[in-house]
């Protein structure tokens, strides 16, 4: 049997699809997840409905962003689950979040074993709408959960850790090996929960300047930070913020990413933040 087709679907590689088939593992995901009645549950890449329909068992109806125009179809008219679902055939990387909150009346709850190849970005995204989302739970190759929880100092921390960790608090759940999915991947996957703060710890005045720096900084990790922000901290802020130019950006955690973000805000035009991004 061919091994890229999985309940009859042919599995695109482009949309990232590798469908769960362990009733174990997918119990898990959804008791982790433990969605409630009336909540505003947005999963996203639906797929075969593996997650979906444990999830839209629990509930009254649930939304669902899918990009695969023949999946999209397939769920519409699924006899149990379809009159539940509200559906997006949508790129879910264009799916503007607040505009659905503010519509419904309240914060998502966002979830999905995200096709690997925009995990990223699609996080991204999503830190953008953090005002309208109440938590999300996502299954990501293991490495880049690594990323997200990992913590200054070592070698997973970057630019992806700062972001998560300044939004939210983040909490590995659970490990998932290759073979729970269809077609098998070459990699390990892992759960992650994300709870968006209500009062972020260290807030910063201007977000894009806590993005280049980051950007900047690990973009040239393994040079010290003298030289990789020395264009944008002469020595002497850096010891007025009590930071060691002789560190690298794995060294330097959220809150001092912070304080040099609101030290760089606050020393720079408006229009020069603007052109960064
Ligand atoms: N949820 C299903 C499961 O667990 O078996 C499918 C997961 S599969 C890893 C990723 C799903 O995301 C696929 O259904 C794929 O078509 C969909 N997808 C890929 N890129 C997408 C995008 N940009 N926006 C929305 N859905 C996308």
């Amino acid at each position: 049997m061919n091994s890229r087709v999985y309940q009859g679907h042919f599995a695109r590689k482009r949309f990232g699809q590798n469908f769960l088939n362990d009733p174990y593992i997918i119990e898990s995901i959804v008791n982790a997840i433990h969605p409630q009645k009336g909540e505003l549950m947005v999963e996203i890449g639906p797929g075969l409905a593996a997650l979906t329909k444990p999830v839209g068992d629990r509930l009254d109806a649930m939304t669902v962003i899918e990009i695969d125009r023949d999946l999209a179809a397939c769920l519409q008219t699924h006899s149990f689950l379809g009159p539940k679902l509200t559906i997006f055939q949508q790129d879910a990387m264009t799916f503007d979040f607040a505009a659905y909150s503010a519509e419904k009346g309240q914060a998502i709850r966002v979830f999905g074993n995200l096709p690997y190849n925009i995990s990223t970005p699609l996080m991204f995204h999503l830190f953008s709408y953090m005002g309208a989302i109440k938590d999300m739970h996502f299954m990501l190759q293991k490495e880049v959960v690594n990323r997200l929880v990992a913590g200054s100092g070592s070698k997973a921390y970057g630019r992806l850790s700062v972001m998560a960790q300044y939004y939210c608090q983040v909490i590995p759940v659970l490990e998932v090996p290759p073979e729970s999915f269809t077609p098998v991947p070459k990699v390990d996957s892992a759960v992650v929960r994300l709870m968006p703060y209500q009062e972020i710890p260290y807030p910063v005045e201007d977000i894009r300047a806590l993005s280049r720096i980051t950007t900047e900084a690990f973009g040239k990790r393994r040079k010290t930070l003298r030289n990789s922000l020395g264009h944008l901290f002469s020595a002497n802020v850096l010891a007025e913020l009590n930071i060691d130019p002789t560190l690298r950006a794995e060294n330097i955690s959220v809150k001092q990413y912070c304080q040099l973000a609101n030290w760089l805000a606050s020393h720079t035009q408006p229009q020069e933040q603007s052109q960064e991004n």
